[in-house]
């Protein structure tokens, strides 16, 4: 630990006037692990408590608060790294769906009977209305069985 608090930590700790360094060493081993930083400071403050100099009970319970605000703090700006990473994710996956669109330039398309056919007119289609019209996609509605109505296999849109 490089902080202010750290410092005075490592004073306490080559104070040979604690009693119990293995209590004080166990809580330091949890904070600075960073795992259960929470319990290193409910162990400091059990240990606070056996602390028979006022003086130094008081010292030490200073330092503990200093801590809980330095670990709240570090919680807080891992949420922080959290958050912003999520949010660059979702950036990466927008620009990776442009790049998409861009690599695969829509048809130009016409409207026919409710569905979109290719204006060049190689005879492929229909497609569905709502996929092209939403997502720019070029969706072959099938034939719904036993009936004159063709269906969208993504969307389920039945056309009749
Ligand atoms: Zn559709």
């Amino acid at each position: 630990m490089q902080t202010q608090v750290g410092r005075s930590l490592e004073h306490f700790k080559s104070d040979s006037r604690f009693q119990k360094p293995h209590i004080f060493m166990d809580a330091l081993k949890l904070i600075t692990a960073g795992k259960s930083a929470l319990d290193g400071i409910k162990l400091l403050n059990q240990y606070a408590e056996e602390i028979k100099d006022t003086q130094k009970r008081g010292e030490f319970m200073r330092i503990i608060g200093q801590l809980s605000i330095e670990l709240a703090e570090t919680q807080m700006r891992l949420a922080e790294q959290i958050q912003e990473s999520i949010g660059n994710k979702q950036k990466i996956k927008t620009l990776e769906e442009e790049i998409e669109k861009l690599k695969n330039p829509a048809s130009k398309v016409i409207l026919k009977d409710k569905l979109y056919y290719k204006e060049d007119g190689d005879g492929d289609g229909g497609f569905c209305t709502g996929c092209y019209d939403n997502n720019k996609k070029l969706i072959r509605v099938t034939q719904v069985l036993g009936l004159m109505a063709h269906q969208c296999p993504v969307c389920k849109t039945v056309f009749k």
